[in-house]
């Protein structure tokens, strides 16, 4: 249509860090890599080929011409500074609309998150901030903890909480990547990828990059990249994980999380991923994917995908013998399941010892605690012990039985 009406059209990257067409004819062939550091190498080389560039937005903007759009009236042609109200027939026709028009009855649940710009880079000032710098320098994903009981509030976070804002462009990848950039500037003995701060911006792109250069990257049949899997589809048991009645109270709690908050630290969602698909449900990662989709904030269809086929050993990593166990792991970070607590209140006074595996306790324990097993919360809906030895015996079988799908 611009073209038609003889506008000039610029067209940039903006989403990514990088061209990611640019970016692909790096890789051999012109096809993504599924692994990080061969990755990092094609990124290295393009980045050093066309370096970063945070661009300032323009002083002032052309003004509208085309006759269809003089409902737009002045405020549109304004410069980018001004702060001119905009014309109320303009803002009919392309405000945002209120909750009332959508309607959207009051809200159930308190705000979390803050949409746009100005809270994005105030959170993201407030992270790069910590501690001087010494939080984004001494940043290592896999020392973060999933179990932190306010990730969203104002203190110390584990993590950034940046994802909504990235997703929705509210943030720019590239900004965070030069302000961190920044930070590592005046701490020369800084974190590195994988683990650092900008290995993680590193493990957007990469996932970017890969969904790009792959045809049905979405799914698992004709998707190149992904292991044909035979997965059991049982509704029951998909249900159950995702309305947290799995009986395990630590993905339990994550998945009332996700569905509150929605969001959840990145090994609360590897946690709930691995117990779905190869851990012990055995059911399809698309199910899981489509399910996060809904409830995530922070849903990305290349990021997400790319996770769950990672989670599913289904792309990226393989080995299946390293798998989650929904008891011992949580406890190395909550001992005492304050997090469990929080999520799942009903198990609030259960004692500490069984609160991953609360039927386990005796039965005057649960009745002193308020909560029988079995009727005030649920039974474990499979043995993991059981399960994880038997869905360690299918996952390489899977792959003689069913080999890879090529293009
Ligand atoms: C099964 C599964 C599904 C996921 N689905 C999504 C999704 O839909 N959207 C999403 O943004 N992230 C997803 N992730 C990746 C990761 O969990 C989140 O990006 C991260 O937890 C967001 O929190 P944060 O902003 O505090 O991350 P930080 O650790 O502070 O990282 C900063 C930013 O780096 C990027 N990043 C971090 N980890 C990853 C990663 N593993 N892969 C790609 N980018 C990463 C994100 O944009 C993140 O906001 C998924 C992970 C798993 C295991």
């Amino acid at each position: 249509m611009a073209r038609e009406r003889g506008v000039q059209v610029v067209t940039r990257w903006g989403h990514t860090l990088t061209d990611l067409d640019a970016l692909l004819k790096r890789h051999p062939g012109g096809k993504p890599t599924t692994t990080y550091s061969s990755f990092l190498n094609h990124l290295d080389k393009q980045l050093k080929a066309v370096p970063l560039a945070v661009l300032n937005k323009p002083r002032q903007l052309p003004p509208v011409v085309d006759a269809d759009l003089a409902g737009l009236g002045a405020s549109a042609a304004t410069s980018a500074s001004s702060s001119a109200a905009p014309a109320s027939d303009a803002a009919d026709a392309f405000g945002v609309p209120s909750a009332a028009a959508l309607c959207l009855g009051p809200a159930t649940s308190g705000v979390i998150l803050r949409g746009g710009e100005t809270e994005a880079l105030a959170r993201m000032e407030a992270c790069l901030s910590q501690q001087g710098g010494a939080w984004v320098a001494a940043f290592e994903k896999p020392s973060t903890s999933p179990t932190e009981i306010d990730p969203f509030g104002q203190h110390t976070r584990s993590t950034t909480c940046l994802s909504p804002y990235l997703k929705f462009g509210c943030l720019s990848a590239r900004v965070l990547h030069e302000r961190v950039a920044a930070v590592y500037a005046a701490h020369p003995k800084h974190a590195k990828p994988p683990t650092s701060l900008h290995g993680q911006v590193y493990w957007r792109e990469f996932y970017y990059a890969c969904a790009h250069g792959t045809p049905n990257y979405e799914m698992m049949a004709a998707n190149p990249i992904c292991r044909q899997i035979p997965w059991e589809d049982d509704p029951e048991l998909l249900a159950a994980w995702r309305e947290a009645r799995t009986g395990y109270p630590w993905i339990d709690a994550a998945m009332t999380q996700l569905r509150e908050e929605g969001w959840i630290h990145h090994l609360a969602r590897h946690a709930v991923a691995c117990f779905l698909t190869r851990g012990d449900l055995w059911q399809s990662w698309e199910k899981g994917a489509e399910v996060f989709e809904e409830l995530l904030l922070d849903a990305d269809p290349a990021i997400n995908r790319g996770n769950w086929m990672w989670l599913s050993c289904s792309c990226f990593f393989y080995q299946y013998f390293r798998c989650y166990s929904p008891v011992a792991f949580p406890k190395k970070y909550d001992k005492d399941g304050a997090y469990v607590r929080k999520w799942l209140p009903q198990l609030k006074d259960f004692p500490a010892k069984y609160i991953y595996e609360p039927w386990k306790a005796p039965i005057a324990d649960q009745k002193k605690a308020n909560c029988i097993i079995g009727q005030d919360y649920p039974k474990p809906i499979v043995n993991h012990e059981l399960k994880r030895a038997l869905t360690q015996q299918k996952l390489p079988m899977s792959k003689k039985v069913l080999p890879r799908v090529e293009p």
